[in-house]
């Protein structure tokens, strides 16, 4: 992949970063990053000593202490983010919860339980300023990847609801009642116009867990061919997704 002169600067500066923990980090190795919207700097962290923040999650406590949002940045680290629990929870998690839209990565980390581990961070374009969930199926399909579990709030949800990813629902739901007119549905969106424009189950089961009750079923395909439509008041937790056919043949 080709690097602008902009990226190899936005690099050296998160490598002057992980300098500044010289001396504090062994084992740990030093390292920097840097998170960038729109051509600029909007936070920078480095991993100051060992035990403390790695430097992807010291960045965007940076960036949170400015009050400014990551979603859509680009972060620069000088070393693959982590995927294991050390001292630290791991980094990936962060950094997908944070809404960061694409990683550079400076080298990839040699420590055994990161690389080889599945670890791969994979890069798929942006649309209306979000990860392109089609592409991003599509981008694991080729690696062989064809059942993927979600595990998101009520705005992921109903985008992969919206973008057609979805083929099985699990909605789990709890004996518990919070009533409010405004209260948070499970799923975001704009939500369906009328009943009829639902997303439908078929082949449902419902199962008893414990005290919850786990109504699971297919996405009925026809239901949502259009993209307009959102969901109903269905307490859709968790959805099981997987490429389409068509996911592949993305334009
Ligand atoms: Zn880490």
């Amino acid at each position: 992949m080709a690097h602008s002169e902009a990226d190899i600067e936005y690099m050296r500066r998160a490598i002057e970063l992980a300098r500044r923990g010289t001396g504090f980090t062994n084992p740990n190795p030093l390292v920097g990053a840097v998170l960038v919207r729109n051509g600029e700097i909007i936070a920078e962290g480095w991993h100051a000593r060992c035990g403390d923040l790695h430097a992807e999650r010291a960045a965007l406590a940076n960036c949170r202490a400015r009050n400014i949002s990551p979603e859509g940045a680009t972060l620069y680290v000088t070393l693959e983010p982590c995927c294991h629990t050390g001292k630290q929870p791991p980094c990936t998690e962060a950094v997908i919860e944070s809404g960061i839209a694409h990683v550079v990565v400076g080298s990839t980390d040699p420590n055994p339980l990161v690389a080889g581990r599945g670890c791969e961070i994979v890069r798929v374009p942006e649309h209306d300023g979000r990860i392109d969930l089609r592409q991003l199926m599509a981008a694991l399909g080729k690696r062989g990847i064809d059942s993927v579990f979600i595990e998101g709030g009520a705005t992921l949800a109903a985008c992969a609801l919206e973008a057609g990813i979805v083929n099985h629902v699990q909605a789990f739901i709890a004996p518990k009642i919070f009533a409010g007119v405004g209260a948070p549905s499970p799923l975001g969106g704009t939500g369906v116009e009328s009943p009829d424009q639902a997303w439908m189950l078929s082949a449902t089961t419902v199962e008893r867990i414990g005290d919850d009750v786990l109504i699971e079923g297919d996405i009925v395909a026809s239901a949502n061919a259009a993209p307009e439509h959102a969901t109903t008041a269905h307490d859709d937790e968790i959805a099981n997704a997987a490429p389409k056919e068509d996911a592949c043949s993305q334009d």
